[in-house]
């Protein structure tokens, strides 16, 4: 079930601040407060999804691809590409290390990362 209190939800109501990268209908991209990277954005659905098995299961193919070209748009912005190289993650439910329960990817680059 959803959560309207999580943190990510006060970001989309404009109630707490975020350094902002890239919007659309779909998506928000902004930084993360604590990087565990040089570069470190989070992308989050405007959708209300609490992780990408629910997304998935649920959302239209519409919200889907647009949310898909929200991360190409957010990665191209950051000057990352298939050459320099990123790593694209989501943590999925508690288990996995999600804190916050609604759908993010992390977007992780700028240093060389081995596995
Ligand atoms: P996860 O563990 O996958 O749920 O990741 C949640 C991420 O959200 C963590 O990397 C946090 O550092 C980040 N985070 C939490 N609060 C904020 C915030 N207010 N602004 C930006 N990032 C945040």
């Amino acid at each position: 079930m959803y959560d309207d209190n999580n943190v990510f939800a006060k970001i989309l109501r404009g109630e707490i601040p975020c350094k902002k990268i890239y919007e659309d209908d779909y998506a928000l991209a902004f930084y993360d407060i604590n990087p565990k990277a040089p570069i470190h954005a989070l992308v989050i659905t405007k959708g209300k999804y609490t992780c990408y098995t629910d997304f998935t299961g649920k959302a239209s193919s519409e919200e889907i691809n647009g949310y898909n070209k929200a991360i190409l748009k957010t990665v191209e912005q950051l000057g990352l590409s298939e050459d320099n190289g990123f790593r694209l993650i989501f943590n999925n439910g508690k288990a996995s290390g999600q804190e916050v329960p609604h759908l993010h990817a992390h977007i992780l680059g700028g240093k060389v990362m081995p596995f």
